[in-house]
C-alpha cells in the first residue's frame, strides 16, 4: 500500500498518526471487547473520551468559558438554517458579508427563513478580494452578521477578522480554516465548522457560541435544531456521531503534541508561501486572488494554456498528486493544503509543477 500526497477539498486527507491510531484500536477500543463505534454514547468511557476531546478544542482554540462548544451532525449546510431559527427572531434582519460561494449559499439558505441584508460584495473584484470593511453597509439593528473567513472554492481568505462594532455578534462559517492558526475566539458570537477539512471526517459539525446568544433560541424550535437544549444535553440529545467525534478527539491531541497552533500556523504559513512563490514566479501558472486575501488552506490556480488542463491532473495522479482538480464551477486546479498536508506534499508539488512547465510551456 503507498499513501498518496492529496489535495482533496474536503472530505480531505487526515494525519497519518491518527489513522493508525485508529486503526490499531480498530477492532477493540479500550477494555470494551469492542469498537468504539460499538458501544453507548451514554457509557463512561465515551463520556470521558467526548469530554477530553471538547477540554483539548479548548485548548487549543483557547475558548473561555462564556462560549459553549456542540458537537452536532448535518455539516456546515445544516447550520445556514440553524443560525437564523435560533439567533434572528422572526421580525430580525441578518446582514450578510459574501466573499464567495460558501457565503451566498448561507445568505439564499438564511433568506428562506429570516430577512437578510447584502452588507457587502467581493462580486466587483470578481470574488478575488475582500471589501474593505469600512465600506460595508450594515443595516440598523442587525441580529447578526454573518461572514465565511475562508471561501474553500475560491481561495479567499480574512487573514485578519475586520474591526466591527461589539454590539452585533459575528457569525462565521470557519469550515475550511479553523485550526489552521490561532485565533481570538472573543472577536465572534459564534464559530461553526463542518470536520472534513480540519477536524476529522465527515458528520460531526462544530459550533462554538457565546452562552448569553443560546437564550435566543426560541422555544417552539424543534429540540435537535435548538442550539440552547443542544447545549444543555452536552450534544447528548440523541446519538451523537461517536466515531466521528473519537477520531477528531485523535485530531486534537496530536495538534496538541505538535505544539498547538502557533506551530501550526507557522506550518500552514510556510506551505502556502512556497505554494504562491511558485505560483508568482513563473509565466505559465496564475492565481487571481489579491495578496492580502489569499487563503492559507485553498490555492487554486490556473495554467497559461487550459486545454492542457486534463494532461497536468493525468501526470499530476501518476506523480502521486491526487485531487487537484478545481471546483466545477470554476475550473483550472486547487490545492487544499489543510492541517494533515504536509509540507513535503507541497514541495512535491511544486517540483512537479516546475517540470510540467518545462515540458510544456
Ligand atoms: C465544505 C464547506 C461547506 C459545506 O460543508 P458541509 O459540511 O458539506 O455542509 C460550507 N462552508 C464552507 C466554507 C466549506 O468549506
Amino acid at each position: 500500500m503507498s499513501r498518496i500526497f492529496n489535495f482533496s477539498a474536503g472530505p480531505a486527507a487526515l494525519p497519518l498518526p491518527v489513522l493508525k491510531h485508529a486503526q490499531q484500536e480498530l477492532l477493540e477500543w479500550r477494555a470494551a471487547g469492542a469498537s468504539v463505534m460499538e458501544v453507548s454514547h451514554r457509557s463512561a468511557d465515551f463520556i470521558e473520551l467526548a469530554d477530553a476531546a471538547e477540554s483539548n478544542l479548548r485548548k487549543l482554540l483557547q475558548i473561555p468559558d462564556e462560549y459553549e462548544v456542540l458537537f452536532l451532525q448535518g455539516g456546515a449546510t445544516n447550520q445556514f438554517a440553524l443560525m437564523p431559527l435560533n439567533l434572528a427572531a422572526e421580525d430580525e434582519v441578518i446582514d450578510f458579508v459574501v466573499t464567495g460561494s460558501w457565503g451566498k449559499k448561507a445568505m439564499a439558505e438564511a433568506g428562506k427563513l429570516r430577512r437578510t441584508h447584502l452588507c457587502a460584495s467581493g462580486a466587483e473584484s470578481g470574488f478575488n478580494a475582500i471589501p474593505k470593511p469600512d465600506q460595508w453597509q450594515s443595516s440598523a439593528d442587525p441580529a447578526y452578521i454573518h461572514w465565511t473567513p475562508n471561501e474553500t472554492i475560491g481561495g479567499v481568505e480574512f487573514l485578519e477578522p475586520p474591526e466591527l462594532p461589539d454590539t452585533v455578534p459575528s457569525v462565521v462559517d470557519m469550515s475550511s480554516t479553523i485550526l489552521s492558526r490561532p485565533i481570538d475566539v472573543t472577536r465572534y458570537g459564534a464559530i461553526y465548522a463542518g470536520a472534513q477539512k480540519n477536524i476529522g471526517p465527515a458528520g460531526l459539525t462544530v459550533v462554538i457560541i457565546r452562552r448569553d446568544l443560546l437564550e435566543r433560541s426560541p422555544a417552539s424550535l424543534p429540540l435537535t435544531f435548538s442550539y440552547k437544549h443542544q447545549a444543555a444535553k452536552d450534544s447528548m440529545l440523541n446519538t451523537p456521531p461517536t466515531f466521528a467525534w473519537y477520531l477528531a478527539g485523535l485530531v486534537f491531541q496530536w495538534l496538541l503534541d505538535l505544539g498547538g497552533l502557533e506551530e501550526m500556523g507557522r506550518r500552514n504559513q510556510a506551505k502556502s508561501q512556497l505554494l504562491y512563490g511558485a505560483i508568482d514566479g513563473s509565466q505559465f501558472y496564475s492565481n487571481p486572488v489579491e495578496v492580502g486575501a489569499r487563503s492559507w488552506m485553498n490555492v487554486p490556480f490556473t495554467l497559461a494554456e487550459p486545454q492542457l488542463d486534463k494532461v497536468f491532473l493525468e501526470q499530476a495522479a501518476q506523480a502521486g498528486l491526487m485531487a487537484l482538480k478545481g471546483h466545477r464551477s470554476v475550473g483550472g486546479m486547487r490545492a487544499s493544503i489543510y492541517n494533515a498536508v504536509p509540507l513535503e506534499a507541497v514541495e512535491a508539488l511544486v517540483a512537479f509543477m516546475h517540470e510540467f512547465e518545462k515540458r510544456h510551456a
